[in-house]
């Protein structure tokens, strides 16, 4: 039940790495490639070994007919990143045409954009294309360590002191109220970053009483506050248990089970996969940003798409019926 999406063959004309763990890639694309905006992203077909996947990236501005990614690599996980990571000039892959879901409301006078360490890869696009346009911004990059900010000397090259790269390891940091609290009331902010990142974003932002409407933020749905562990869900309905692997959403393993499931953006966004906890005896790990703080706590529901439980058994209803 997902949007159709427009599969491509791309052929790697350039890798490169950028950073410590960032590896650029450029593919040139077959058939015509539509113009794409800032914050637009592709899906990628990824081999893991015992088969295929599909991982997602952020376009970055490239030539016409071409596509360009900076990818993370993961150390622990189900290999994704790594595959791309091991990609060179001249192999191909299968990806899709751009299509953006954070697009950038050209309509604020003033925008605030802020990236935590890999959430750099929209932003980069968007504080370019700004500039071009002559409208007011400031960034603000946040990383672990300098060696890992890819971007950050383009950066800082480029835009001056419109931009304020904060690197951990010089003891800097990104002071989220204050950067808040300096923005122009009728500013927009847009974030990209961890989910920790994001989460006190959200709330300095309403703490402040600013309109939830000009805040705008991609997640990559690849981190959580526990590691990824076996679990397993009761189906209402369904009258046996749902083993959840460690390298298994819980959709996924549902899909998997045979059970209906309606969702689409599968990075806890769209919250259409959400499913209701009757009961549960381990830790909910909320990784999605659709659900407030307030109905996380709860607990009562989830999205299964990237949250789950970091270990135990839950009683969920789905809707299924058998
Ligand atoms: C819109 C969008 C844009 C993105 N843009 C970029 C980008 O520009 N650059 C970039 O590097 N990445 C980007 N990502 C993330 C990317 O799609 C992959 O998630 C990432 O490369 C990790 O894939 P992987 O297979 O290596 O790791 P995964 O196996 O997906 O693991 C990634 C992390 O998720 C956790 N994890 C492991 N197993 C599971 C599991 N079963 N369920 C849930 N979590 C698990 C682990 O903590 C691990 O460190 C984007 C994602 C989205 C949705």
């Amino acid at each position: 039940m997902r949007n159709k999406l427009d599969w491509r063959r791309g052929v790697v004309t350039s890798a490169e790495q950028i950073s410590d763990d960032v590896r650029s890639l450029d593919f040139a694309v077959e058939g015509p490639l539509p113009r794409f905006d800032p914050g637009s992203h592709s899906n990628f077909r990824v081999s893991l070994g015992d088969g295929e996947a599909i991982r997602t990236y952020s376009c970055l501005p490239a030539a016409p007919g071409h596509l360009r990614v900076a990818v993370k690599q993961h150390d622990n996980s189900r290999g994704g990143s790594r595959f791309m990571w091991g990609l060179n000039p001249g192999d191909a892959l299968s990806l899709t045409v751009p299509e953006n879901r954070f697009e950038l409301a050209w309509r604020a006078p003033y925008y605030l954009l802020m990236a935590g360490g890999i959430g750099i890869t929209p932003i980069f696009g968007m504080a370019l294309a700004l500039q071009q346009r002559g409208i007011a911004f400031r960034l603000v990059y946040g990383g672990r360590r300098r060696g890992v900010m890819a971007f950050a000397e383009d950066l800082e090259r480029q835009l001056g002191d419109q931009v304020d790269i904060c690197a951990g390891d010089a003891g800097e940091r990104i002071d989220v109220a204050a950067e808040i609290a300096a923005l122009p009331a009728d500013g927009q902010l847009y974030v990209c970053g961890p989910i920790g990142m994001l989460n006190a974003v959200k709330t300095a932002w309403q703490a402040a009483g600013r309109p939830m409407g000009r805040l705008r933020y991609e997640v990559f749905g690849d981190s959580g506050l526990f590691a990824e562990a076996n679990f397993s869900v009761d189906v209402q309905g369904l009258d046996r248990a749902v083993q959840v692997r460690p390298d298994q959403t819980l959709l996924e393993a549902l899909l998997g089970a045979g059970v209906d499931m309606v969702y689409d953006c599968q990075r806890g966004e769209c919250g259409l996969c959400a499913v209701d906890i009757i009961s549960h005896d381990g830790p909910i790990d909320h990784r999605d940003v659709f659900f407030s703080e307030a109905e996380k706590a709860e607990g009562r529901r989830m999205c299964a798409c990237v949250s789950r439980l970091a270990s135990g058994n839950a009683v969920i209803d789905v809707g299924y019926r058998g």
